[in-house]
């Protein structure tokens, strides 16, 4: 591919995947026509069962959407005023504003250089007296290194959530995201690997008290079956039957949707392996779902906006760290330099299941020139 002309490359295809379930979805919609049961009900206890399962919990509590996921096991964990959680800084915002919805004090960390994950060492880093938790973030669909983080944790007391908004079915040495700390949490908005019509979310835990506190702060603390018993300050954050059905009829198709997304992703990988460019490192032990492909590139702009000219879309997950928003400026406490230099570096480039060989040949082909003609040591005053 020497001459490169332009190809469109959208971002994410959401259609062809709305395509794959089209026909179930419409004839599960149809019986809840029929139903009338819009809220709760049978459609919602199935796919909470098949969710459950599917990642290796014993419960799975639905949501409206990833943010009250978190921020209802805070409260469901009785960590509120006061208490300080520590965040990776360069997460999707809803992150800390969890935290601060709950009450308590996000605490930032940095990351690896590498993975752009939390380690034990930058946990460790950030503990205090206060420290309550940890939400570890599977950024990009690749799962933190658990077992360091789980040592850390245990030493010092504090619980594990795993924010797994995008990492629906990545594993850590065979565990699903989500099972393996003490709660995970997912979002279901649409552009997820897991991606509802609309909003909503989940809570995945095999502590059978916590799923149960879950239930009841998500419909108003209501108490045990009863309907005007509120035991708790709750709220309302109960996931829909209207979601719950194409959340079912998306789950036969995930694991294949993930496979193809990893092919892209080692396609991607191959084709770099001649340039200064490279996918975010998958760790041992970790087998990603690559909710989004992601490079580092020095010039990242006009890399951007060189594939940009060639009609293909990208991202950046991040810009801007969170604890340099506006609202969280004041509870920054130090420079977190990973975090900080990554985000003027990273971007994310198409990946989704139906896309084309063509698709995929023409963002390697671009890559590579822009490597060629962009990078030079000269260009990036090397
Ligand atoms: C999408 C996302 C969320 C928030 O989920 P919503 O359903 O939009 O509330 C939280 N954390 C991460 C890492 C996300 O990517």
């Amino acid at each position: 591919m020497s001459e490169q002309q332009v190809m469109d490359v959208p971002f994410l295809d959401l259609a062809a995947m709305t395509g794959d379930v089209r026909a179930a979805v419409s004839d599960a919609w149809l019986d809840l026509l029929d139903s009338n049961r819009f809220i709760g009900g049978e459609a919602v206890d199935r796919f909470e069962s098949q969710w459950a399962a599917y990642c290796g919990t014993t419960q799975a509590v639905g949501m409206a959407n990833g943010t009250d996921a978190i921020q209802l096991t805070l409260r469901a964990m009785n960590i509120a005023e006061g208490d300080e959680v520590i965040v990776p800084a360069n997460s999707f915002v809803a992150t800390a504003e969890a935290v601060v919805l709950a009450g308590a004090i996000p605490h930032f960390a940095d990351v690896d250089p590498a993975t752009l994950l939390l380690t034990a060492d930058t946990v460790t880093a950030e503990l205090t007296s206060r420290t309550r938790a940890v939400i570890v973030v599977h950024l990009y669909g690749q799962m933190v290194d658990m077992d360091a983080i789980g040592r850390v944790a245990e030493r010092a007391g504090i619980a594990v959530i795993e924010d797994a908004a995008q990492a629906h079915g990545a594993t850590w040495r065979g565990r699903r995201a989500g099972s393996v700390g003490h709660a995970g949490c997912f979002s279901f908005y649409p552009g997820k690997n897991l991606g509802a019509f609309g909003d909503a979310g989940a809570v995945v835990t095999s502590d059978a008290t916590l799923a149960a506190q879950l239930r009841s702060l998500r419909d108003h603390g209501r108490a045990g079956g009863s309907h005007y018993d509120h035991a708790y300050v709750g709220t309302n954050s109960r996931l829909d039957a209207v979601q719950a059905v194409v959340l079912g009829a998306k789950l036969e198709r995930l694991d294949a949707w993930n496979m193809a997304r990893r092919a892209i992703a080692a396609q991607y990988r191959a084709a770099m392996a001649a340039t200064t460019i490279d996918l975010i490192a998958e760790a041992a032990g970790a087998r990603g779902v690559y909710h989004l492909a992601v490079v580092r590139v020095p010039q990242r702009d006009r890399v951007r906006q060189w594939l940009d000219e060639r009609g293909i879309a990208t991202g950046i997950h991040y810009p801007t760290p969170i604890h340099l928003l506006t609202p969280y400026q004041q509870l920054a406490r130090e420079p977190l330099p990973v975090v900080e230099q990554a985000a003027s570096e990273v971007l994310s480039l198409p990946i989704f299941p139906h896309m084309s060989q063509q698709q995929i040949e023409h963002v390697c082909g671009a890559v590579e020139m822009a490597d060629e003609l962009l990078l030079t040591p000269e260009a990036i005053g090397a």
